[in-house]
């Protein structure tokens, strides 16, 4: 019988899913992944995690919950580094955990700890430790694998060719982490809000990592957090790139690294740019018309200062 894996629409799955269901595919797993969130699956999420989490968090157990009855397994790996050298968000280490300890019955967790702190090296045997729940063949594993990484690097290559909006009209870098930036239902379609007023978008996944990586490289301190290097990196590359006219970063409340790289970057745009800057901070109460207004009100005050004051600073 063929086995079923489930795989939670949250946090990280919008980086990595052109990985995770490529490669079960290719072993003959059938892929479930939970449905784009909505109400139920917020209300669930938010009734069965802890106080404590982070919106992002909560909903995750929304969507694993969702999977409970459908599947065999459920894919939830303990990421505590994503890149060599740095640090990934400490949620996501004690992420398999929260879910066995706040959700009951669940089947199977696939909880393959992935930790590229000091070297790749460990690479292959993480994905041989994954690969072994449904294949014993090694070969079959790691081809498995390589096609997988090559249906990735194509997706990340897809995302680049909206880059370079100038020779359009005016354009916004939206900043957050993936989640915050793809699920919808959380940042309630900002992304095509801002779309349908007829500017351009621009986020970091449409930005070469090399470029990312060399901006980042010129910030006055060591960057040893992975989300901190993209959104700082890709906060200088527009600036020096002069290719945005405002800049807008999702976040959510209670997001601790957040809490100290929206000031990096509010702070950044500030010292070297006039570029408009504003954070929008959902949480489970944000209403959608306040929402709108202040998209709306952004996107005026681009407009206007483009008319009116094109040599004045943003900030005062
Ligand atoms: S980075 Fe922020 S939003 Fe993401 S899991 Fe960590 S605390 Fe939550």
């Amino acid at each position: 019988m063929i086995k079923k894996v489930g795989i939670p629409r949250g946090l990280l799955y919008y980086e990595y899913y052109p990985l995770w269901v490529c490669f079960f595919k290719e072993l003959g797993v059938e892929v479930v992944i939970s449905d784009p969130t909505n109400k139920e699956i917020l209300n669930e999420g938010i009734r069965n995690a802890v106080d404590e989490a982070c919106i992002p968090v909560k909903l995750f157990h929304g969507h694993v919950l969702s999977l409970k009855n459908k599947v065999d397994y459920i894919f939830i790996p303990r990421l505590k580094s994503v890149e060599n050298g740095e640090f990934i968000c400490p949620k996501f280490c004690g992420l398999p955990e929260m879910i066995k300890y706040s959700l009951k019955d669940l089947p199977t967790i696939i909880d393959t700890e992935i930790d590229f702190l000091k070297s790749k090296r460990s690479l292959k045997s993480i994905i041989l430790e994954v690969g072994r729940y449904f294949c014993s063949d090694e070969k079959q594993i790691i081809k498995a694998y390589y096609k997988a990484l090559t249906n990735y690097k194509s997706h990340k290559e897809l995302l680049k060719t909206c880059k370079d909006p100038r020779n359009k009209k005016k354009s916004v870098l939206i900043l957050g982490h993936p989640y915050h930036l793809y699920d919808i239902y959380l940042n309630m379609g900002v992304i095509e809000k801002i779309k349908d007023i007829g500017i351009d978008i621009f986020t970091p996944d449409m930005i070469d990592e090399v470029d990312i990586n060399e901006q980042a490289n010129t910030f006055e301190d060591e960057l040893y957090w992975t989300f901190a290097r993209k959104l700082i990196g890709s906060t200088i590359h527009a600036i020096n790139s002069k290719k945005v006219d405002g800049i807008i970063y999702i976040s959510t409340f209670a997001c601790g690294i957040d809490s100290v790289v929206v000031d990096i970057v509010e702070k950044t745009i500030r010292n070297q740019s006039n570029i408009p800057f504003m954070l929008l901070t959902l949480d489970e109460h944000s209403g959608e018309a306040g929402i709108n207004t202040r998209i709306e009100a952004f996107i005026d005050m681009i407009k206007w200062r483009d008319n009116y004051e094109n040599n004045l600073s943003a900030h005062g």
